[in-house]
């Protein structure tokens, strides 16, 4: 039976390049970094090389990149360090209602502890942040705002280099930090032009091994040590040996995905539109989150969403799953409960609306025969819980 991997949001098949970094970094060059022998100074070298290629994916230095275990601890290590550091100045934090669970968890998480969290207004139905409410938000004990660069459920595009900007003209030591795990590789990403101070990145959503990732830290702001106590790695800001394999493959992805970016995206873009024009065709399918034939610009280029009136979402994923096609309802990290999304909830979904939805995220190996057969498959699917959902009709 065919695969069609149609969840390029939940995570990415490793680059075959990649892949063969990463082994020879298992077998070959398996030093520890922090030895001094010359097996150790060449994974040194492999984790310095990779960190100048991560730096120069977001237009950073390589100082101001440090290695993590992935997206999820870089989401909670830049509250945390922005906030415990940054006692002096106020106990208040700022996030949308709709951030991945990451960032959403840990500012919960830093809630129960003290801290003062407020959830910005989003626009219904879109997800978009206006400046104006940011800055009705914003207050003189307010010690960091967190935005996500692209939403991961419905693919909204935030204007973070807007947001920034006008947060920091009403507080210039007010600290920024946006999720760009879903960004990265898709949309450029420059930290200079954002003006952000934190951001995070993941390296499985970008053709790289899973279990990686890294925080940018901009320099020159006062930032707390990671999460872990223990050795002196990462410029003593990240206790543990590091990931060498994961590193050098994730800085070979990082490389790739610059290079590879306005390609990428451009096929990404095409698949999913082209999946969109066949499945919206159906009738009670609605799209969630921005039209991206009305505003191309707003919406990841490889994110389609759709509600199917009369469905549960969670049954339309088996019936595709028996036809090879993998898609996610909700984002993958939550699916298996029976909860609706919490993002869709967020943009004014009900809840019937949210617990029909689909989420497909198109990627490199996609093709149009590939979506074409996802579409008869979709429709197929659809027409047969329909038909079990009301016998008579
Ligand atoms: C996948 C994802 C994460 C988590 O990254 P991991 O590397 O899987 O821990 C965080 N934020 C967003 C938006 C994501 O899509």
């Amino acid at each position: 039976m065919r695969t069609v991997y149609c969840d390029h949001a939940a995570t990415t098949r490793c680059h075959p390049e990649v892949a063969r970094r990463v082994y020879e970094y298992l077998t070959e060059l398996y030093g520890n970094p922090s030895s001094i022998h010359a097996v150790g100074r060449k994974a040194r070298k492999g984790v310095e090389e990779a960190r100048a290629q991560v730096a120069a994916l977001l237009g950073a230095r390589p100082a101001e990149i440090f290695f993590t275990s992935g997206g999820t601890e870089a989401d909670n290590w830049a509250l945390r360090g922005a906030l415990e550091a940054n006692r002096a100045k106020g106990n208040h934090l700022i996030i949308t209602p709709y951030e991945h669970h990451a960032v959403l968890d840990a500012a919960e998480a830093l809630g129960r502890e003290g801290y003062e969290v407020t959830l910005l207004e989003v626009e219904p139905g879109t997800g978009i942040i206006r400046p104006e409410a940011l800055l009705e938000a914003m207050r003189p004990t307010t010690v960091l705002i967190s935005v996500m660069a692209v939403n991961n459920e419905i693919g909204t595009v935030h204007d973070i280099a807007g947001l920034c900007a006008a947060a920091k003209a009403k507080d210039p030591d007010v600290i920024f930090h946006t999720d760009a795990v879903q960004a990265a590789g898709y949309i450029p990403l420059d930290v200079n032009r954002l003006g952000v101070d934190l951001l995070s990145i993941s390296s499985h959503k970008i053709y790289g091994p899973k279990g990686v990732g890294a925080l940018y830290v901009r320099k020159g702001f006062r930032f707390g040590r990671g999460l872990t106590v223990g050795g002196g790695q990462e410029r003593k800001m990240r206790a543990g040996t590091e990931n060498v394999p994961g590193i050098v493959g994730f800085g070979l992805a990082a490389e790739i995905a610059a290079r590879e970016l306005d390609r990428r995206a451009a096929h990404a873009r095409e698949m999913r539109d082209r999946f969109l024009r066949g499945v919206l065709a159906i009738e009670g399918v609605r799209l969630n989150g921005v039209d991206p034939f009305l505003h191309p610009e707003l919406r990841h280029p490889g994110n389609a969403n759709v509600s199917v009136e009369g469905v549960e979402g969670e049954a339309m994923l088996l019936r595709l799953d028996m036809a090879g096609i993998c898609a996610s309802s909700g984002s993958a990290c939550t699916s298996g409960s029976l909860e609706p999304s919490h993002v869709l909830l967020a943009v004014g979904c009900s809840r019937d609306e949210a617990q029909s939805s689909l989420r497909f995220s198109f990627g490199e190996e996609n093709t149009a025969e590939d979506i074409d057969y996802v579409i008869a498959e979709f429709a197929r699917s659809v027409e047969y819980l329909r038909k079990l959902a009301a016998p008579g009709r």
